[in-house]
């Protein structure tokens, strides 16, 4: 029945000159979002709203389920809308929408009437007035609340009628690409994804990097990265995702380092290869999902071992999360099922029993230096034979 969606956005996106950049990003996602849907969709900026309309034959319940992946937008109002043939057509059609959308009609209602377009023969006060009496007419079990109503029903005259009701939440958040571009260091574990989740939502577009170790890592531990990647690109729109190949950098630093400085080493070296590529690619930070104290590499001693070899930003949102509030994110975006199959994103030999929880930054760099000889050139190595994948 419903022939339309109207568009809501948070208020703080339509403010000031950042507004149309806004719009236009929200409508180029909502694009993007409705490809993969059946159905013939024409989005449409009007007078400070987003319309979709849809022409023919459309899967209603798809259609939400993939407008609750756009960012930016706060709730989606499924709409009927009719062609303006008078006033009493009108009245019918509100009166078969009131029993199609509220088979239960036990309820409080006003009437909202808006009118786009001032040649309309009627008032909005008196529409809602008219409409309001025809309802109650036509449903006498109905009452009127202007305070408090169960059911706002809007009628918005245009170019054409639009009646709507109902408002189901979207995600939240900023369109993708109206807050820059950001480098996701993105591993096969629950955290990671949930983080370049949460900063896409704030409207960045993501970037990933996944580090993996052949043969010591598997190719199953490889595809459970390039799916969670898939799911994430869901909110995010396409991930050029970086696949770097760090066996030899890892054996290096196995052979030449302490092994408690093992994981913190190695982290440095993710880092630094991870931003050489962000700045390349026009990435204006880094993401991690490290999270205070979760395990020896993410104490806050470790952090500013690892934090210290960029320059960008890194960017850790869930630094205070307790890891079942990182669970409950990842359930309800649904990486978390993907991220929990067992194919070790990271091999076992290179964990040391008893890693450093407190790491001096000034030892970590004399250790480092053991690597003189070779470093450079591996992580050159390692950087031109990144193997680039687009997620979408
Ligand atoms: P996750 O659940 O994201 O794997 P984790 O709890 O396993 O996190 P660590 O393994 O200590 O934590 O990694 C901390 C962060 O470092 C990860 O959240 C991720 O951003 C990054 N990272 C770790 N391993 C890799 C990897 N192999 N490739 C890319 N990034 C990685
Ligand atoms: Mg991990």
């Amino acid at each position: 029945m419903f022939t339309a969606f109207l568009i809501k956005y948070a208020e703080i996106g339509i403010k000031g000159r950042n507004r149309y950049l806004f719009e236009d990003a929200l409508v180029h996602q909502i694009k993007f979002a409705l490809k993969k849907c059946e159905g013939d969709f024409q989005i449409h900026k009007s007078q400070g709203r987003i319309y979709v309309e849809t022409q023919g034959d459309f899967d209603f319940e798809e259609t939400v389920e993939h407008l609750q992946h756009v960012f930016g937008i706060s709730g989606i109002c499924p709409v009927v809308y009719v062609e303006d043939e008078g006033f009493e057509k009108l009245c019918d059609r509100v009166i078969r929408y009131v029993a199609e959308v509220y088979p239960d009609r036990n309820r409080t209602f006003k009437v909202h009437a808006r009118r786009a377009r001032k040649d309309y023969p009627k008032e909005s006060m008196e529409i809602n007035a008219d409409l309001g009496e025809v309802i109650l007419k036509a449903y006498p079990e109905m009452r009127v609340d202007v305070h408090e109503p169960d059911i706002l029903l809007n009628v918005e005259i245009r170019e054409k009628i639009y009646i709507y009701s109902e408002t189901i939440p979207g995600p939240g958040g900023m369109p993708v690409g109206t807050g820059g571009k950001a480098m996701l260091l993105l591993s096969g574990g629950i955290d990671s994804p949930v983080a370049g989740y949460m900063i896409a939502k704030r409207g960045v577009k993501i970037d990933a990097v996944y580090f993996h170790a052949p043969p010591y890592t598997s190719d199953r531990a490889r595809q459970k990265v390039v799916d969670l990647a898939r799911i994430v690109s869901r909110y995010t729109g396409p991930i050029y995702l970086h696949v770097i190949n760090f066996t030899d950098i890892q054996l290096y630093i196995y052979e030449k380092c302490p092994h408690e400085e093992l994981t913190i080493i190695m982290r440095r070296y993710m880092m630094r290869i991870a931003e050489h590529i962000a700045k390349e690619t026009g990435c204006l930070g880094l993401i991690t999902g490290e999270s205070i104290g979760q395990v020896a590499s993410q104490t806050m001693n470790s952090l500013i071992a690892t934090n210290e070899v960029c320059e960008l930003p890194v960017y850790r949102p869930l630094i205070g999360f307790d890891k079942q509030e990182i669970v409950e994110v990842s359930e309800k975006i649904g990486t978390f099922e993907t991220s929990i199959q067992p194919f070790e994103d990271c091999c076992t030999i290179f964990v040391a029993k008893h890693p450093v929880t407190k790491p001096n930054v000034n030892i970590i760099r004399r250790h480092e230096h053991n690597l003189d000889e070779k470093i450079e050139e591996l992580v050159r190595t390692a950087l031109e034979t990144d193997e680039l994948i687009i997620v979408d």
